[in-house]
C-alpha cells in the first residue's frame, strides 16, 4: 500500500544533522587570508576577478587579519626568514582552519633549490591542498577550493562510515 505523504512536509521540509549543516556552511563560506609573496599572489587576484569570480563558491571575502580567516592560501616563495611569520599567522587563525599551497614555490620550493628558501610550506604548517604549476591557472585554484570543500563536507560522512565499519 502506498504511504500517504503530506505534500507540505514533502516539499518544504528536510532533515539533517547539526554537524552536517555546520560542515556545509563552513565549506561554502570560507574567508581566505592570502599570504602572497611573489607572482602567485598576483595570479590569485585573477581568481577573484569577474571572469573567474570565486564568489560563486563562497570564498571571495578575503581578510588580511588571521583572526577573521579560516583558509590560509600561501601564494609564492617562502624564505627561511619568513617561515616564523607564516607559522604565527597560521597559529592566530580561527579553528577549524585549512591551508592551500598555491604554486610550485609554496608546494615544494619551486626552482629555488637554495638554503634560504623553504622547500615546501608543509615543512612549517599542515597543508590540505596543493596546487601545481608555475604559475597555476585560475581554474586550478578553483579546483583546489572545490576539493577542499568536498573534504570539509564529507568529513562527517567518512566518520559515519568509519563508525559503521567498526561495528
Ligand atoms: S610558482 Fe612560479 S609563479 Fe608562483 S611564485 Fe613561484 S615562480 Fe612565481
Amino acid at each position: 500500500m502506498k504511504q500517504e505523504v503530506n505534500p507540505i512536509l514533502d516539499n518544504f521540509l528536510f532533515t539533517t544533522r547539526l554537524k552536517d549543516l555546520l560542515a556545509w556552511s563552513r565549506a561554502n563560506s570560507m574567508w581566505p587570508y592570502i599570504f602572497g609573496t611573489a607572482c602567485c599572489g598576483i595570479e590569485y587576484m585573477s581568481v577573484l576577478g569577474p571572469k573567474h569570480d570565486i564568489s560563486r563558491f563562497g570564498a571571495e571575502v578575503v581578510r588580511f587579519s588571521p583572526r577573521q580567516s579560516d583558509l590560509l592560501i600561501i601564494a609564492g616563495t617562502i624564505t627561511e626568514k619568513m617561515a616564523p611569520v607564516v607559522k604565527k599567522v597560521y597559529e592566530q587563525m580561527t579553528e577549524p582552519k585549512w591551508v592551500i599551497a598555491m604554486g610550485a614555490c609554496a608546494a615544494s620550493g619551486g626552482f629555488y633549490r637554495a638554503y634560504h628558501v623553504v622547500q615546501g610550506v608543509d615543512n612549517i604548517i599542515p597543508v590540505d591542498e596543493y596546487i601545481p604549476g608555475c604559475p597555476p591557472v585560475p581554474e586550478a585554484c578553483i579546483a583546489a577550493l572545490l576539493r577542499l570543500q568536498d573534504k570539509i563536507t564529507q568529513e562527517p560522512k567518512k566518520h559515519r562510515e568509519a563508525l559503521a565499519n567498526s561495528k
